[in-house]
């Protein structure tokens, strides 16, 4: 009997018990995977409850992800060098150990058994927050030529840009830049990190659309946000023959690396997504 779960504040619009619950199911693996909402002040003994309550493992949203790192026993290199815990993996001794699945997550969405496509090619990413540093961390291991991030306040950029760089092995360039200044000319790889777009300022879009007539031909868009699966920045990639990723594929696939950590078992992605596209469309009705 397995016990997952996942913590935040608030937390009732969380989608991962709808892929979690059923993928356990299928699976044939009995126990489940409850959210569990919990005030900042009680973070500390929560994450004591999972411990002594047997749990095997559980998420971590919203705002606990880089407060909750104090708690844990160990984090890993994605971990430590998005500087944020997604996921948390609890050995039957009891030991915590930190991951960062988005960085596998935004990776695995690409559907490519390698990213030579990308080496020595250029990216923008819009944001600096926890989802841009687990972008940034995928690229570097991605090996890109040159990462640029924009976003409204500099010093924001270039604390990103600082922690990115502590595993920047391949003297990738890495520059932090103000969104007023966005340049994305020359950019192979765009990638939204920002909540600009997402529900329900629907018709917003972080890049004027002027910009984004100009993207190259074989640019791809990516865009993390998932409530709407179509943002306005994927509409207009799309309307120009653009190759896009959304931000659902990502959602789908941190689950599914997060459900082979706790239960050693190949997760049933298929299954998982089914059931959040089919969340996410009610949602829209
Ligand atoms: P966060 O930590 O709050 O960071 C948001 C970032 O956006 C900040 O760095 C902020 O920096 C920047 N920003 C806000 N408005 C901006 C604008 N107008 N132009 C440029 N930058 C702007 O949030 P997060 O956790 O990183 O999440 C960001 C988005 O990614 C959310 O929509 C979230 O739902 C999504 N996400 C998706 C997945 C997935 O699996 N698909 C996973 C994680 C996150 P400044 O204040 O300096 O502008």
């Amino acid at each position: 009997m397995i016990k997952l779960g996942i913590i935040g504040y608030p937390l009732k619009h969380s989608l991962s018990p709808i892929m979690h619950n059923p993928a356990l199911k299928h699976t044939g693996i009995e126990g489940s995977y409850q959210p569990f909402e919990t005030k900042p002040e009680n973070l500390e003994l929560a994450v004591k409850d999972f411990i002594s309550r047997g749990y095997s493992g559980y998420n971590v949203t919203i705002p606990f992800k880089i407060d909750i790192i104090k708690y844990l026993d160990n984090i890993t290199e994605e971990a430590k060098a998005a500087g944020a815990v997604n996921t948390v993996i609890i050995s039957p001794s009891g030991k915590t150990l930190g991951d960062n699945t988005d960085v596998y997550g935004f990776m695995a969405a690409f559907d490519k058994d390698d990213f030579e496509f990308l080496t020595g090619k250029n990216a923008a990413i819009i944001g600096s927050g926890g989802a841009a540093r687990a972008v940034g961390t995928a690229l570097i291991k991605m090996n890109l030529a040159k990462i640029t991030i924009f976003s409204r306040t500099f010093k924001n950029t270039a604390a990103t840009v600082e922690t990115l760089n502590i595993i920047n092995h391949n003297n990738i360039s890495i520059i932090a830049n103000t969104i007023d200044n966005i340049d994305i000319d020359n950019v192979d790889l765009l990638i939204n990190c920002s909540p600009v777009g997402m529900y329900p300022d629907t018709n917003k879009c972080p890049v004027e659309k002027k910009l984004i007539d100009q993207l190259n031909p074989d640019c791809i868009v990516y865009d993390l946000i998932y409530r709407p699966q179509e943002t306005l920045l994927i509409k207009y990639a799309r309307s120009n023959n653009l190759k896009t990723i959304s931000g659902d594929e990502m959602l789908v696939q941190q689950g599914a690396m997060a459900f082979e950590k706790w239960t050693n078992k190949k997760a049933p992605i298929n299954i998982m997504r089914e059931k959040l596209l089919e969340a996410l469309n009610n949602e829209t009705r």
